[in-house]
């Protein structure tokens, strides 16, 4: 009676773990993907190259392989 007690509670302790490293996975690999999720939209900072201004990437005008701020500085 009391080894197969002790049997239930061993197979409950298993059972309590896996699920726990299931969970622990599952967080795991949640994290990186909304990581990369979030990475391209963190924007870059660059620095016009006639006013020096620093502006996101993304709303930066490139010409030539160099950022202005505006149309205007792009001239
Ligand atoms: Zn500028």
């Amino acid at each position: 009676m009391y080894a197969l007690d002790s049997m239930g509670i061993v197979k409950l302790i298993i059972l309590v773990l896996v699920i726990w490293f299931g969970f622990v996975l599952f967080k795991k690999f949640r994290k990186p993907a909304s990581r990369a999720d979030q990475q391209p939209s963190t924007n870059k900072m660059v620095a016009c190259s006639v006013c020096k201004t620093h502006i996101p990437e993304n709303e930066a005008i490139i010409h030539n392989g160099k950022f202005y701020c505006s149309k205007e500085h792009m001239e």
